[in-house]
């Protein structure tokens, strides 16, 4: 055994997180075979320090990349399945320290430019754009890409091919029927999978904990049209900056109830240009800048902020400080949360929702709404059963989750007949072949600061 050195052999299939299992935030997974590691994804966390003089510091961390960084040199690539902050956001900060090619597609590739270019690291950093379905040889590893349903643009499952076996990684996913923006979810692909045999599927456990089937992007359409065509004041909006569906989504109802659709802050207006760029912008759509919302009357006003879980510069805490240029609200104005609460959050947007409250603003937050407002790009137990069924792997992993939803989500897969299941931490090796078994605390994990920023 030459776990010794972590050096896979040619016999050998490995999954050795170095984040994001065990934890919500700050992915990077290796998977490792015949001398050669893969990266996928690498993406950082936000985290509140234990600094009680300055409560409004929050951090930037990823995951402690030493391991890999001393294994550079059989690093043969980095995949990078989504563009979500919690998958590729450490790529600027790290990359310098490992310098292998990246893969991605399109739309993601775009978001990682932009983010390059900020660092003066767009003409060093190599970017393979891939299509969906393509297969790539990185190294002694085959990648293809499989299109899913999630809660951005180009979401993708890789299934991973070695002479040693076969891993489906599903990276975020949901079943989404009608996911407004992209093709709905098909079935066929993960059950030709089951055909060919897969060794190891490595699953999102976000919302392992959950019963039922997630709610599709297409559904909270209703409820975001009645609460903004009920009121004659300003409406402002906050969801996540990368949900170009849900932007579509609200730029539809603008247009609809006779108001201008206006994206407020850096990061939304980076997101919507970048979604032009890419052709994800539809053309009847029409974006207003964030300049001319104060000469509008309030009834015709539809903004967009970030800042949904409560971070200290973003815009919606800009409104509620009355800190914000372009637009100042007034009592009565309503104010939207198409957001859920990402755990750790709770005492930040409780903070902001009491300000916007007090200012008398009408808030009205997801949990409130006889219908949806917010769907999860994440999948519910009945749809992690139904993934389990199709492919048929022959361990389950379950990732990208907190302790208690990975040993659900073993459990569950255990309950649907899956031979091996395996709830690992970050740090822990699993072995996919020869033999599988699950090895404790292989590699020393753990955070690293990449950035604060001060109220
Ligand atoms: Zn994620
Ligand atoms: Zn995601």
């Amino acid at each position: 055994m030459l776990i010794n050195y972590l050096i896979p052999g040619p016999r050998d299939l490995w999954f050795l997180p170095l984040g994001g299992t065990g934890e919500i935030g700050m992915n990077l997974n290796l998977f490792g075979h015949a001398g050669q590691w893969l990266m996928v994804d690498c993406g950082v966390t936000f985290q509140e320090p234990l600094n009680t003089q300055n409560p409004t510091l929050f951090d930037v961390v990823s995951a402690d990349p030493k391991f890999i960084v001393e294994h550079k040199e059989h690093l043969a690539g980095i995949v990078i399945t989504h563009a979500h902050e919690d998958h590729l956001g450490a790529i600027p900060y790290l990359w310098q320290r490992f310098q292998a090619p990246i893969y991605t597609t399109a739309f993601t590739a775009e978001v990682l430019r932009r983010k390059l270019q900020q660092f003066n690291l767009l003409d060093q950093v190599p970017i393979i754009e891939v299509n969906t379905g393509d297969t790539q040889n990185i190294g002694v590893f085959s990648v293809q890409w499989l299109a899913t349903t999630h809660s951005i643009p180009e979401p993708h499952g890789l299934v991973i091919r070695t002479p040693a076996g076969a891993i489906f990684h599903t990276a975020d996913w949901k079943i989404d029927a009608n996911p407004v923006l992209g093709k709905k979810f098909q079935s066929r692909p993960f059950e030709r999978m089951a055909e060919q045999g897969i060794s190891a599927m490595v699953c999102d456990s976000t919302n392992a904990l959950k019963p039922g089937y997630s709610t599709s992007e297409a559904a909270v359409y209703p409820e975001l049209k009645k609460l903004i065509s009920e009121t004659r004041n300003r409406v402002v909006v906050s969801c996540f900056s990368s949900n170009i569906a849900r932007l579509i989504t609200l730029g539809r109802i603008a247009k609809e109830t006779g108001r201008y659709f206006s994206p407020i802050g850096r990061s939304l207006q980076n997101m919507v240009s970048i979604a032009r760029t890419t052709g994800y912008w539809p053309a009847d759509i029409p974006v207003a800048d964030q300049r001319h919302l104060g000469y509008l009357p309030a009834e015709e006003v539809l903004a967009v902020a970030t800042g949904s879980q409560g971070e200290p510069r973003a815009a919606l805490r800009r409104l509620a400080n009355d800190g914000f240029r372009d637009l100042q609200l007034e009592k009565g104005d309503r104010v939207i949360f198409s957001s859920m609460i990402i755990p750790g959050n709770e005492d930040a947007i409780a903070a902001l929702v009491r300000a916007l409250k007090a200012r008398g603003f009408n808030v009205i937050q997801a949990h409130e709404t006889a219908r949806p407002i917010h769907a999860s790009g994440h999948p519910c137990q009945e749809e992690l059963k139904l993934l389990y069924d199709w492919v048929q792997p022959k361990i389950a992993i379950p990732t990208h989750g907190e302790p208690e939803h990975l040993d659900f989500h073993q459990k569950l897969a255990s309950e649907r007949g899956i031979e091996f299941s395996f709830s690992g931490r970050n740090g822990d090796l699993y072995v996919i072949a020869p033999e599988p078994r699950l090895q404790k605390n292989v590699v020393k994990t753990g955070r690293i600061p990449l950035q604060f920023s001060a109220n």
